[in-house]
């Protein structure tokens, strides 16, 4: 039988170890045995002088595009990097402490585990970063797992074994592409072009066509409300399944404000470009692959995972580009954090993952 330190095992029945998906635009946070408690946007809003910090999550994400100027509204991972490193320390401490200080008799101790998922794209040296300012937080034990890793865990594919599984997240800032097999990523790449791509892409189409500025949480309602990568198929008839939205934006020619309406017809081409690179990149790792996991994967299949993969249609548009099956993982939004959850409920799968460590 393993020895467990009878301290540990007291810790471990009292604390709150906690999983956290650090998204580039959501940020979410698991519990061990009671389950995902906080869902909010991986927003910080900072004052531009003091940079006193004003708000954080959905309350930030609110003053997007109407804050004053003295207000600097952030989103710290944007790109899939930590473009500012203070707003991310201070989004996770504050997420840690909430957790933690809620429903706990004793705050200080026991002090809980933590496990982050960050986008894969993320330096070794941000990554110790990262784990440093969970451990300054409170935590007593931090590991870093990437996200396309706690994607394929928390989509429940068999990420120990020897054959492959291929995973495709599609979030705000970034599509991680990912071959996992053995417990690590063989093969990955991140990609700048996601959720906010799509966002840009509507209002670039929607100015140009019609000359009507819109804003961005006016084109993300768009793009997830009649956003399409591919619309209906060969046996309905055409126009059978057209929906549309009426958007208001600021005229660009007279300066005051317009109503249009927008067909999903429309959104599927403004979103085309945006979709035809992601699948370029699914592509073109496919080929790059190791070939005796090739099989694997045509027999598998691709799992999508992220927000992104909820735009209709984008499973089949992949599936035809990629000419094998493509799944929608269950719940594809919260996929990373059930996956770092996993790892909390389960020791023997965290020791199977890589993870970067804090001490
Ligand atoms: P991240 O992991 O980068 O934080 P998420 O997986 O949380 O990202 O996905 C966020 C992205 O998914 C945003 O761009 C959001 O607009 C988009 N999204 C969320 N729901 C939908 C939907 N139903 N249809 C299309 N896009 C969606
Ligand atoms: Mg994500």
């Amino acid at each position: 039988m393993k020895f467990i330190n009878p301290i540990d095992r007291l810790l471990g029945m009292f604390s709150h170890d906690i999983g956290i998906d650090l998204g580039t635009a959501n940020t979410l946070v698991y519990v061990k045995g009671k389950g995902i408690v906080i869902r909010e946007p991986s927003v910080v809003a900072r004052h531009k002088k003091s940079k006193e910090i004003l708000a954080i999550g959905a309350s930030a994400k609110k003053m997007t595009g109407r804050a004053p100027s003295m207000i600097d509204v952030i989103r710290p991972l944007r790109d899939g990097v930590i473009a500012d490193f203070d707003a991310t320390a201070a989004m996770l401490s504050y997420y840690i402490k909430k957790v933690h200080e809620s429903g706990n008799t004793f705050p200080q101790i026991p002090r809980p585990r933590v496990i982050i998922g960050i986008p894969s794209g993320v330096t070794e040296v941000e990554r110790r970063a990262v784990a440093e300012a969970a451990l300054d937080a409170g935590a007593r034990e931090a590991n870093l797992i990437e996200e396309p890793m706690a994607a394929a865990i928390g989509a429940k594919l068999p990420i120990s074994g020897p054959e492959g599984n291929f995973i495709v997240d599609i979030g705000g800032g970034t599509s991680e592409i990912a071959v996992i097999s053995l417990g690590g990523i063989v093969l990955g790449r991140s990609v700048r072009v996601a959720g906010d791509e799509m966002d840009e892409a509507i209002i670039n189409y929607v100015r140009l066509k019609y000359s009507l500025l819109l804003g961005q949480p006016t084109a993300e309602a768009v793009k997830i409300g009649i956003g399409a990568a591919e619309i209906g198929n060969k046996d309905q008839k055409p126009g059978s399944d057209q929906k549309f939205t009426v958007v208001r934006g600021r005229d660009l020619e007279t300066g005051l404000p317009k109503s249009i309406k927008l067909t999903n017809e429309e959104i599927q081409e403004a979103l085309s470009p945006i979709v035809q690179e992601i699948i370029g990149n699914i592509v073109d790792t496919l080929e790059e692959m190791p070939p005796e996991l090739t099989g694997d994967i045509m027999e598998r299949g691709i799992v999508l995972a992220g927000g992104g993969s909820l735009i209709s249609g984008i499973d089949k548009a992949i599936s035809d580009a990629a000419k094998m099956p493509v799944w929608i993982a269950e719940d594809p939004l919260t996929c990373v954090v059930r996956g770092c959850g996993m790892c909390l409920e389960d020791n023997g799968l965290l020791k199977k993952i890589r993870v970067t460590k804090g001490l």
